[in-house]
């Protein structure tokens, strides 16, 4: 029998190339398309040699063309960080808003599945907390964030649309922070930031007074999440993310401890727009998807700094840690 078809859009990214190892480990055959503006060709070298594995530097932007059947359409492509968005705020307007209807007409003409990759951005800086999938959010459209928050409000609109109207196969995760292997090490992100200041020694740069909180997930249980979510029958939005909410101030600690750095802390001035308190309410992946967070931060932890020691070319931890 032939093997089912992924196309996955963003695929050289961070979650993209978790998400291609998982589809080939589930036998499907990959297409990963990245134009690599983000993404990091790096990230999927390894699955070169795998012969259901493909890769297209493609703009999701312009018309995609896809030979062949296809028949889930994850798409995954978009510049991911604070600091992306206010160095690329028409990429990331354009992949969400245009990028997102090409990967729906590529869905539509293959008859694929379709998963859009959403965010918890869409709730802005929240006045309801956790934040459950029937909350609206809170987002300011104008502000330096307004690209990425509204081009996934847009995306979500379209995707129903194209479910509602079309009767398309769709699925909409909402992504809370996630962290793992594969992060960009200066994408400006918390982790990668305290990760690579702890590992050069450098104080950690937490904005405002740090007590600004987030819910960090490990990304191989976001991996599972999105699965179970792609074989499910839910269209509307279902959050995923671990709902172990800290403060940053915490957060920047316990990089400081996995690392056994001697570190300090500094503090800079809070980012415009800076949602104060992000947190999921899973209940509702709990209760369709039978989906809960397994790796504890510590855990997660120690697995993402043996990337950045090999990225930033760091010895490797000395076993019984320093
Ligand atoms: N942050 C920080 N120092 C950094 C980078 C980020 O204190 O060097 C803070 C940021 O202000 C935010 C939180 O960490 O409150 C998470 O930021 P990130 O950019 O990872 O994602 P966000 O959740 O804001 O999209």
């Amino acid at each position: 029998m032939a093997r089912p078809r992924a196309l996955i859009t963003g695929g050289a990214g961070f979650l993209g190339s978790h998400l291609c190892e998982r589809f080939l480990a589930e036998g499907f055959e990959v297409v990963c398309m990245d134009n690599l503006v983000t993404g990091d060709i790096r990230n999927v070298e390894h699955l070169f040699a795998d012969e259901h594995f493909h890769f297209e530097k493609r703009d999701v932007t312009e018309h995609i063309h896809v030979p062949g059947a296809v028949d889930s359409v994850l798409h995954f492509a978009s510049p991911a960080s604070p600091i992306d968005y206010l160095e690329l705020p028409i990429q990331t307007l354009k992949v969400g808003s245009l990028g997102t209807h090409k990967a729906l007409g590529l869905a539509r003409a293959k008859n694929a599945r379709f998963l859009l990759a959403s965010t918890s951005e869409c709730y802005g800086d929240p006045l309801v907390h956790p934040q459950s999938e029937d909350y609206w959010g809170n987002v300011n459209p104008v502000g330096p964030r307004g690209v990425y928050d509204e081009a996934k409000r847009f995306a979500e609109a379209m995707t129903m649309a194209y479910h509602r109207f079309h009767g398309l196969d769709t699925r909409i995760v909402r992504i809370f922070n996630t962290y793992g292997p594969r992060m960009r090490l200066r994408d400006g992100r918390a982790l990668p930031a305290f990760m690579s200041q702890a590992l050069a020694g450098e104080p950690l740069t937490v904005f405002g007074d740090g007590s600004q909180t987030r819910s960090f997930c490990y990304v191989d249980d976001l991996v599972e999440g999105i699965w179970r979510l792609l074989n499910s029958k839910e269209h509307l939005p279902v959050n995923i993310g671990n709902p172990s909410e800290m403060t940053i101030l915490e957060f920047a600690q316990a990089v400081i401890r996995a690392t056994g750095s001697q570190s300090g802390i500094e503090f800079r001035p809070l980012p415009v727009d800076d949602p104060k308190v992000r947190q999921p309410d899973i209940t509702k992946a709990r209760r369709l998807l039978g989906w809960e967070p397994r790796v504890p931060l510590a855990e997660g932890l120690a697995r993402t700094l043996e990337h950045f020691r090999a990225r930033l070319g760091a010895p490797p931890a000395v076993r019984g840690g320093r």
